[in-house]
Order: C-alpha cells, then structure tokens, then sequence
C-alpha cells in the first residue's frame, strides 16, 4: 500500500483531503458501479432467452420447468379446448417431455460410469447413497414421462383438461401449473395423499 493511500485510510488525516480529490473519487466510483450494473443486465438477458428455449442442458427440475410456463392469454369468448389451447398444452408437453428424456440419457450415462471400487467403508456407503438417489430419480422421471405420454393422448382423444372422476373442466391455469393433472383440484386431494404414500 502507498502512502497516500494510508493517509486516506487514517481518519485525522480525512479533513485534508481536498474537495477536488474526494470528486474524482466519486466520479471513480460511479463509472465503475455503471460497469457492473451493464455487466449484470447482459447475463440476466442472456439467462432468460435460454430459459425461453427451454434447452435439454438446462432442466432444472419439475419445479424450475412449470414456474417458466408461459401463461395462455385467454380470450373472453374462447371455447375451452379450443385447437389454439391444445397446440398450448401440447407444445409444453412436448418439451417437457423431450428435456426428461435428455435427462435420463445423462442418469444412464452416470450410473453406467459409478461403479467403482471404494476399499473404504465410509466411502463405499456415500457411493451408494448418490446411486439410490439417482435410481429414485430416473423412476420418477419414468413415471413423469408415462404421465406426459397419458396426456398427450388425452389431447388426441379430445378429453383432455377433463377431470377424469367428477367430469368437470380442471381450468387452464390448473393445467399449466401441472399439465398432466386428469382430476379437479377438488378430486386431486385424495390422489395426492395418495401418490405421497406410493413416493415416501
Ligand atoms: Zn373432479
């Protein structure tokens, strides 16, 4: 450190600072946090047109997925399941499912490569705890995958966004928040007590 800057530093010595020193450090500071704020604004945009594209390499989960649907503008004298609604849900299926299947080919991938050979206990256990893990993962992508498939059909059968118990229509911002769901919110509650005993 220079001197200069140690006297900057000592508080006594701050009142001789001059007027036009303490402007040119402002004016430093300020250049420098306009760098920063045009250096963040450039990732967050190029963060959000990859989230728009929805590519393989970026599923993040179900979750991540379904809270970047982009919502349907409904029109007020719109039909329910009208062509343009089903071109809607078929298109998020559609990708969902193909980002699920990009998903299990990398879980094969990584259960094909872990197979090694720990001679210690401790290791060996963590080993095969990550192995369950991601064997519980790859089943329940499965199980999504069968679900997206189920509804994709649905759309082709015309009984989509149907409530498969009571008749009535699930909603479309029921759909979008879960495209595979086949029972009104009222009718899912017994399934979902239900799927949480199958899933633990
Ligand atoms: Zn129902």
């Amino acid at each position: 450190m220079s001197i200069k800057q140690k006297k900057q530093k000592n508080p006594t010595s701050k009142k001789s600072t001059s007027k036009a020193q303490k402007v040119e450090k402002k004016k430093v500071n300020k250049r420098r946090s306009v760098k920063i704020k045009k250096r963040t604004s450039t990732t967050t945009k190029k963060t959000s047109r990859a989230k728009k594209k929805y590519k393989a390499t970026s599923y993040l989960g179900e979750e991540n997925f379904l809270a970047n649907i982009k919502s349907y503008k409904l029109k007020k004298t719109e039909k329910y399941m009208n062509v343009s609604q089903k071109k809607h849900f078929v298109a998020i299926l559609e990708i969902w499912k193909n980002l699920l299947m990009a998903e299990q080919d990398l879980t094969a991938d990584k259960l094909q490569k872990n197979a090694p050979n720990f001679p210690d206990e401790a290791d060996r256990a963590t080993h095969e705890e990550g192995f369950t893990l991601e064997l519980k993962t790859r089943e329940r992508e499965r199980r999504l995958l069968n679900k997206i498939d189920s509804s994709l059909e649905a759309i082709k059968d015309n009984i989509y966004g149907y409530c498969n118990s009571c008749g009535i229509e699930i909603g479309i911002r029921r759909l979008e928040a879960r495209p595979t769901a086949t029972r009104c919110i009222d009718c899912k509650t017994l399934e979902e007590i239900h799927e949480r005993q199958q899933y633990g």
